[in-house]
């Protein structure tokens, strides 16, 4: 098994204290990091390679806890409109291009663009998952995704009961994916809760992410979208609803209540004028909160730097209150917070021994990055995926001197070009 010290680091380590080790050592043994040492203490026994941090930053990697990973082919497709035209101009377009070959071009690209930024994980929402799982181990990319379920056909033309057959006789699955409660009736929704808890899947869907969505499913079902997924016992631990801006006091202590997560996607929710998600409340209630960055279509790119940025900011100026989810806060909700909601918190989200060596390593030499009083402020106010360097998966080196080391990146842009250029025609 190789051995590789990092040495020279100051290490965020984002442990329960937010622990951070100025000129640290951080041993990663196969695909687990093995010791975290302080300045001077020497590794247990030596190691096959040594890379000299230079006093810079190396963090946990990022977790996306909301995307639609293979929509970087629809980048730039549908902007300055509300969720509702989104759709409305995504969904045709989705249908006429479709197909095994579009996600895995989409996908590739999206791990080169997650990677490249720091970002270790996601939870994927899409079509053909088959062809995601298949691509994400070749690039290394630590995936979370399953069998998507919509009420309509879908753009790959499947009708839901043959939808649910496929899922039922291809188990068992990490996830189950609904895609809401406006775009599937209640039964439906119920099948796929049941589906997901007969073989302990994880559950994902959006809800009540944005005032029209709330209204319309109300005036469907006289219920909003939260009180409907309480109703068929889809709120519950393993849960993530994407958005959930849209919350009411009651709905919020129901998600601390029943343990459902939520997947905070802030650049999505500004570029859809959708609103502000209530973080604040849901931290302080005790739910679970990770942050995404929704598809490359809604929010246009797969920055997790940037998402935590945005989150920083948005809700301290929403509130006039600077105190609010401070750097802390807002670095934790894209590790560990993201790391629960997917329930591979035990896994990954910090740098711990014993955890997968998951770890994003940030350019010393970085004009933005100097100079440091408080390395996580660095990190959450001032990093963009520019001072990303290097990135570690699984102990496997996936971005070495900010080039991918898994993907042939030229070729994953051709392919994305021309996936671009038959979408447009
Ligand atoms: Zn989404």
């Amino acid at each position: 098994m190789t051995r590789t010290a990092i040495t020279n680091a100051t290490i965020v380590t984002v442990d329960a204290n937010d622990t951070v080790i100025d000129g640290g050592t951080i041993v990663i043994d196969g695909d687990v990091i093995s010791e975290v040492l302080r300045a001077g203490a020497k590794p247990a026994s030596t190691t096959d390679h040594t890379i000299d941090a230079g006093g810079g930053i190396v963090m946990p990697g990022l977790i996306n806890a909301h995307t639609h990973l293979a929509m970087t082919a629809f980048r730039g497709f549908a902007d300055d409109v509300d969720l509702q035209a989104f759709l409305g101009k995504l969904f045709p377009a989705e249908a006429k291009i479709m197909a095994d070959r579009h996600v895995r071009v989409g996908v590739r690209a999206a791990f080169a663009e997650a990677m490249l930024s720091g970002c270790t994980a996601a939870l994927d929402m899409y079509w053909y998952p088959d062809a995601s799982i298949e691509e994400a181990a070749k690039a290394g990319f630590r995936l979370q995704t399953g069998p998507i379920f919509i009420g309509s056909n879908g753009p790959d033309n499947i009708p839901f009961e043959q939808r649910l057959a496929n899922a039922t006789s291809s188990k068992p699955h990490q996830w189950i994916l609904a895609h809401g409660t406006y775009t599937m009736d209640p039964t439906q929704l119920g099948a796929t809760g049941e589906l997901a808890a007969t073989e302990g899947a994880r559950f994902h869907i959006h809800a009540s992410e944005n005032a029209g969505e709330v209204a319309d499913v109300q005036s469907r079902y006289g219920r909003t979208p939260v009180e409907l997924l309480d109703e068929k016992g889809l709120l519950r631990s393993g849960t993530v609803l994407a958005h959930a801006v849209v919350l009411t006091d009651a709905e919020i202590a129901r998600l601390a209540e029943t343990h459902t997560a939520v997947a905070h996607c802030p650049s999505s929710n500004m570029k859809l004028a959708s609103g502000f998600c209530r973080v604040p409340e849901l931290l302080a209630a005790g739910v679970t909160v990770g942050l995404g960055t929704d598809g490359p279509s809604s929010s246009n790119d797969l920055d997790m730097l940037a998402a935590m940025r945005i989150a920083a900011l948005i809700h301290k100026g929403n509130r006039l209150d600077p105190t609010v989810l401070p750097a802390a806060a807002i670095l934790r909700m894209a590790t560990m917070g993201s790391a629960a909601a997917l329930g591979i918190n035990q896994l990954v989200g910090s740098i711990e021994v014993g955890k997968k060596a998951d770890l994003v390593r940030l350019d010393p030499s970085s004009p933005s990055l100097t100079p440091i009083y408080d390395p996580i402020s660095t990190i959450v106010y001032a990093a963009s995926r520019a001072d990303v360097i290097d990135v570690w998966i699984d102990g496997r080196t996936v971005v070495q001197n900010r080039t991918c080391t898994t993907l042939n990146l030229g070729q994953v842009l051709s392919d994305l070009r021309a996936e671009g250029l038959a979408i447009s025609q």
